[in-house]
């Protein structure tokens, strides 16, 4: 522990952002990195409890409170060293990770948790370029493996397996290789530089990519099975959850995602004048996660004329329960940034249909407040109808699960929630087919699709090494 005292003498500060009025402007990442001085005074808080809930909580594992330590002696190149240990992309967490370390740090406990995400991010940031240098395997195993999809589940996978000196190529159905890191999540929120950077290391590592290949479309995934030793599949949730009320057939109700991915595009300098904007209309976001909160933040920027995001579920309390006790994730109210640039939420808000013109356009949404009953169904409150102004209504509310087209072609058994069924180290039913990321977890988070594409990067090299030991004895 760096500063035995450190935190009774020094609180949490709050992260420093760029002002609500000029971010709006663009797209650029809204937090500033932490100032000089800062990440020393931070780390210092780090009271090494000897037993760190922050590293159980972390899906990675990371060494907190070794890092803590290493980085209030300023030895950035040992944190830096300890961070990749665990995290192939630190730099993508440090920035969007709800940091459930933090709900389970002690300090939480009884006042304001370490700034574990800020040390993150700031280790990353200032190793980015040094971290960037290819580890190339100097062993090479001669076994091909396949993997589809191209979010942090498939990029770690992908990166673990060519350093275990597989031949590995990626497959990826979009034009472009990152998955939601790259199509969904906002450049406010994560900026693409960092990422086309990584990718040139995983290049130079040996990872070739294939994009424009929509596996078990255009290309058949029984022949990609053949042509390799093993596949891992990490293609995400990509089902969005309907709302089938009447008026869903209206012009202007779309699923976020065709919101969002259009307005990366238009970020990355493609073409697309004229697709769906935001800009002068009074836009409805239902669904209350991150997805719908992203939303709100991409609405602002196109200068919506209103913002409103309903949830069904009622508003979660502003401090933790006693029926949700630390170190469990707090599960409170949660303030985006986006919130705080503008709009306004509304909960247990249910939606009874889309009112239309007489052109086919959406002009309203009527609504109903809802009542959860015990058996966590939902009732309308008879009486309590209300109307909203809407002519933009982005539905939000989650995902139901993969595509099922490659799991239909190879007969993968699917689990309760329709995901791909696994073992712990990844596998299917299927010989030498994996599956990991939102694909077999259900949709998720980034930290849990890195967890998940390192863990079964483990399962194909043993697996592989099995295959090999069995040629040699037999
Ligand atoms: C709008 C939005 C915002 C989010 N914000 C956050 C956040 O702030 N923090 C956080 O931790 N998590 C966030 N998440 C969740 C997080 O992005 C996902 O949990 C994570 O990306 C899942 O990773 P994955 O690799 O399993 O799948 P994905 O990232 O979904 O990648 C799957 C890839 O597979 C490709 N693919 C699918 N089918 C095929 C096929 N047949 N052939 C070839 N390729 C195929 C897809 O095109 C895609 O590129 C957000 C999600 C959304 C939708
Ligand atoms: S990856 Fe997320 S949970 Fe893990 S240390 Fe970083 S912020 Fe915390």
């Amino acid at each position: 522990m760096g500063d035995p005292t450190g935190f009774l003498k020094l609180g949490r500060r709050p992260s420093k952002e760029r002002p609500v009025e000029e971010r709006v402007e663009d797209y650029r990442e809204f937090v500033l990195p932490l100032p000089d001085g800062e990440v020393r005074e931070e780390a210092a808080r780090c009271m090494d409890c000897g037993v760190p809930f922050c590293h159980g909580s972390c899906p990675l594992g990371n060494l907190i409170p070794e890092w803590n330590d290493l980085m209030y002696r300023g030895e950035v190149e040992r944190a830096m060293s300890r961070l990749f240990e665990t995290n192939n992309f630190p730099e993508v967490t440090g920035r969007i990770c709800p940091a459930p370390c933090e709900g389970s740090c002690v300090l939480a406990l009884d006042g304001d948790a370490v700034r574990i995400k800020a040390i993150e991010k700031t280790i990353a940031d200032e190793t980015f370029e040094r971290s960037l240098v290819p580890r190339v395997s100097a062993v090479r195993t001669g076994k091909r493996v396949a993997i589809v999809g191209s979010g942090p589940a498939g990029l770690a996978a992908a990166q673990q397996l060519a350093r275990e000196g597989h031949e590995v190529t990626l497959f990826e159905k979009d034009d472009r290789v990152g998955g939601l890191l790259r199509y969904g999540i906002p450049d406010f929120k994560l900026e693409k530089g960092g990422l086309d950077r990584r990718l040139e290391q995983l290049a130079a590592e040996g990872v070739r990519f294939v994009t424009n290949a929509d596996i078990g479309g255009a290309v058949s995934v029984q022949d990609l099975r053949s042509e390799h030793d093993a596949v891992v599949l990490a293609c995400g949730a990509q089902i969005p959850r309907d709302l089938p009320v009447p008026g869903r057939e209206l012009r202007g109700i779309h699923f976020a995602m065709d919101f969002l991915t259009l307005q990366n595009r238009r970020v990355a300098g493609d073409d697309v004048e004229g697709g769906l904007v935001a800009t002068g209309k009074h836009v409805v976001v239902i669904g209350g996660g991150d997805t719908g909160s992203d939303c709100v933040g991409t609405s602002h920027r196109h200068k919506a004329a209103s913002v409103l995001q309903l949830e069904i579920l009622p508003r979660p309390p502003d401090a933790r329960p006693r029926e949700n006790p630390w170190p469990a994730w707090p599960l409170v109210l949660r303030t985006s940034s986006s919130h705080q640039e503008g709009g306004s939420r509304d909960w247990s808000v249910l939606t009874r249909r889309f009112i239309g013109d007489a052109n086919g356009n959406v002009t309203a949404l009527e609504a109903v407040r809802a009542e959860i009953l015990p058996d966590r169904s939902v009732r309308a409150v008879e009486g309590t109808e209300f109307t909203v102004p809407c002519d933009l209504a982005l539905l939000a509310m989650g995902f139901t699960g993969p595509v099922r087209t490659i799991p239909t072609a190879l007969g993968l058994a699917l689990d309760a929630r329709g995901n791909v069924a696994t073992d712990s180290e990844g596998r299917t039913n299927a010989p030498g087919v994996f599956a990991c990321g939102d694909m077999s977890r259900g949709q998720s988070l980034v930290v849990w699709a890195i967890a998940d594409g390192r863990r079964v990067a483990r399962g194909v090299d043993r697996y592989l090494s099995a295959a090999v030991s069995t040629r040699i004895a037999g």
